[in-house]
């Protein structure tokens, strides 16, 4: 890549959440290798944030190379209308075995946006079936995060710029203050209190609740107490409202559980699932219901439910999606996922004394630094590309999600780099 490369990608090229009229400067990445990006200049940094929470075995894994290819010596895509093929069924196969019973119905997308759309319009359709179309809105709770595109975005956090910018056309929801208590915490049942509050006041017209269980995640990186999500079943139940779990980032051990849900021992009715469900190769997503769910939405009029992407099923993401979960299991993921719980704890311990610092939380492989000030994004990139490593903060939050592979001793690096920006901010 030449400097000419970089000056035609920063006027014709729009990167997540830029502007085209003063865009930052971007990194070439040239190739990948485990836990390492590999530089146009040939210099290699460590990085922190598996490509948001996606390539959970390393980049550039020979077993999921050889899968892709396997695959595209077949049969690289076909449509999923009339058609099924091996890869979707052992994929789907394997993620009811993963998920907990009595999800067992699998709706394959392609990203995770699509995922939630997906589950929201699967809520609506089931209260159209029962004859309760007034049971169309949305319960949530603030600082989620659930995607992008218009039904997902109605659901984010209202408190910022999507919110206020397309107002005009969003859906209406209803929100409810965040759980405050930390997943360490000492439970209290006055945290449920506002979000119960809704439920007695919304339940006529709700057709479900959508949250991210456990960790809130590009919405503020929170971490709350499982209580919460417990009581939340119990409100679902109470006042017959359908619960979407949204584990596009909290999936596949992340929290150090298989499925963050599991922190409450509650099972939702309905589950979204993205992000390293193909170990960041590409981009799959699933959204997963029950039988009697499934089975109810098909009893509207139209007969089936209302959505079918091009791409969905893709041949070539399934494969390599299933070969992801298969090197899950023979990892033992929690033996690693707890290994780098113990050491984020460990090397963010002095992040705690810094005066910059207002609050350190780490869960599973997940660690968090949030700063009493939002950061400057591009001295602070520059700062963390010199010391060697890749890490992305948004607002006050400096936070990393590494490779379940990492080893010891570039987890250390990784902190360390970390320490040496932040405690110089
Ligand atoms: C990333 C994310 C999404 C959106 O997924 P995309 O693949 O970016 O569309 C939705 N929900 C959560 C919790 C996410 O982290």
């Amino acid at each position: 890549m030449n400097p000419s490369d970089f000056e035609f990608d920063k006027q014709h090229i729009w990167h997540p959440y830029t502007s085209l009229i003063s865009a930052l400067p971007c990194i070439g990445v040239v190739e990948a290798q485990g836990v390492e990006l590999v530089l146009h200049d040939g210099k290699r940094l460590i990085d922190g944030m598996s490509s948001w929470w996606s390539t959970i075995h390393g980049y550039n894994h020979p077993r999921l190379n050889q899968a892709a290819k396997d695959q595209i010596d077949r049969m690289s895509h076909v449509m999923f209308g009339g058609i099924t093929h091996p890869s979707a069924i052992a994929l789907s196969r394997r993620l009811v075995e993963m998920t907990a019973q009595p999800l067992d119905r699998v709706f394959i997308s392609d990203s995770g946006s699509v995922a939630v759309e997906v589950a929201l319009k699967m809520a609506i359709q089931y209260w159209v079936a029962q004859e309760r179309p007034e049971k169309s809105q949305m319960l949530t709770i603030e600082h989620g995060y659930h995607g992008d595109t218009f039904a997902a975005m109605s659901v984010c956090d209202p408190i910022n710029g999507m919110h206020e910018l397309f107002n005009t056309v969003l859906h209406q929801q209803l929100f409810a203050k965040a759980p405050q208590i930390g997943f360490d915490q000492t439970w209290q049942d006055s945290d449920i209190a506002p979000l119960e509050a809704l439920f007695e006041e919304h339940h006529h017209q709700a057709a479900a609740i959508i949250l991210e269980p456990i960790v809130q995640g590009a919405g503020g990186m929170r971490m709350y107490h499982p209580n919460y999500l417990k009581a939340v079943r119990e409100l679902c139940d109470k006042y017959d409202v359908l619960l979407i779990c949204d584990e596009i980032a909290t999936g596949f051990g992340r929290t150090g559980k298989l499925f963050a849900y599991e922190h409450s021992e509650i099972v939702p009715d309905i589950l979204c699932v993205g992000k390293a469900l193909t170990g960041g190769y590409m981009s799959l997503a699933a959204t997963i219901t029950t039988q009697a769910i499934g089975e109810m939405i098909c009893k509207t009029k139209a007969g089936v439910f209302m959505h079918g992407p091009t791409f969905m099923g893709n041949p070539l993401a399934c494969a390599v999606a299933n070969e992801s979960l298969l090197m899950l299991q023979e990892n033992n993921w929690q033996s690693q996922v707890a290994n780098i719980e113990q050491r984020l704890k460990l090397h963010f311990k002095p992040f705690s004394a810094l005066p910059q610092v207002n609050n350190v939380r780490v869960l599973g492989a997940i660690g968090v630094i949030e700063l009493h000030n939002p950061v400057d994004m591009e001295s602070i990139q520059a700062a963390f590309v010199a010391q060697g490593i890749w890490i992305r903060p948004f607002g006050k939050l400096v936070y990393i999600m590494p490779q379940y592979i990492i080893s010891n001793e570039e987890l250390e690096r990784l902190c360390s780099g970390m320490y040496n920006v932040i405690s110089r901010l």
